[in-house]
């Protein structure tokens, strides 16, 4: 293990147990305030509305990023996160286009943090996988406006002269994920599934690690220009395979480092070793990525349980 994080640990520890810091106060102050910096900064917090393409825009709120495509039949919302991110989307597309009615409003995919606050874009229509039913009533949902039509499989929708692919991911990030590729704008929109140049949060939760996979490279297949995921900034397609690498060289390492030192839990400092099997060789190469060492650890133990698991 690092040499400064072990004697810091080592002082943590003499400190809770001579002085009686709880363990809340230190967890708060260590590993949540750690975390905190990979969620806020300049050119995170705020709203920002922008045009990416003759028909493309994207609305930033924080570090929630969505869709906007303008079509001759009204315009089309990819992910309306919250309300407080349609409300304020809402009076941006009031200015920018007057009397134009949101014509329809898709869900990327069933996630609660994607689906909320919709009603406020008073869409005609809403369109979501067919089994995000299953998931929204095993939880409290409140706030997702319900879906007038569901869509399984690759699914091409053609609203106003503008053709927008639907691709189904598979098991991927959950298994109601979709992509969504507008091939006369050359752009692709992803929802949790790649970055610009920034680590991933918490491992991705909810990643089935060999689906999302095959979904990144399906994808990467695609012929396209702007890369747009649904957090933190936008991109090109270069991007997304930049992010991939990132993604496969920490599973490729964790992966060794089960083979050598043997899966978690069967010996003593095992995550110490596994912490140096991995940390060195993926900061030289992403250790310049927003939230590297904010995200480390929490990536390195999805990585590792993933691994060992064949998740
Ligand atoms: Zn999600």
């Amino acid at each position: 293990m690092n040499k400064k994080l072990l004697v810091f640990a080592f002082s943590a520890v003499l400190a809770i147990s001579t002085t009686g810091c709880s363990p809340r106060a230190f967890v708060l102050n260590t590993v949540m305030g750690t975390v905190d910096p990979y969620f806020h900064g300049d050119g995170i917090d705020g709203t920002k509305f922008e045009q990416l393409t003759d028909k493309v825009y994207t609305f930033q709120w924080n570090w929630y990023r969505n869709l906007i495509i303008n079509t001759d039949e009204g315009l089309v919302v990819i992910d309306p996160m919250n309300a407080q991110m349609t409300s304020a989307l809402k009076l941006e597309l009031d200015k920018k286009f007057p009397g134009k009615k949101v014509h329809t409003l898709i869900y990327s995919h069933y996630h609660l943090d994607h689906t909320k606050g919709g009603a406020i874009l008073r869409p005609l229509n809403v369109i979501a996988h067919e089994k995000s039913p299953t998931y929204w009533n095993a939880v409290e949902h409140d706030g997702v406006l319900a879906p007038t039509r569901y869509i399984s499989g690759d699914t091409v929708l053609n609203i106003g002269g503008v053709e927008i692919r639907a691709l189904y991911l598979g098991l991927s990030h959950t298994d109601t994920l979709y992509a969504f590729h507008i091939p006369s704008e050359r752009l692709v929109f992803t929802a949790d599934l790649g970055l610009v140049k920034t680590v991933a949060p918490d491992g991705v939760p909810d990643r089935y690690a060999p689906g999302y996979l095959a979904a990144m490279n399906r994808i990467i297949s695609l012929d396209f220009d702007t890369f747009v995921p649904s957090h933190f900034g936008y991109g090109v397609k270069q991007d997304l395979v930049n992010w991939r690498d990132m993604m496969e060289q920490g599973r490729a390492l964790a992966h060794a480092a089960i083979k050598d030192i043997g899966g978690p839990g069967v010996r003593e400092n095992q995550m110490g070793k596994y912490f140096d099997a991995v940390y060195y060789p993926m900061r030289e190469r992403y250790g310049q990525w927003h939230g590297f060492n904010e995200m480390f650890v929490l990536n390195l133990v999805r990585d590792i349980i993933g691994e060992a698991l064949g998740d």
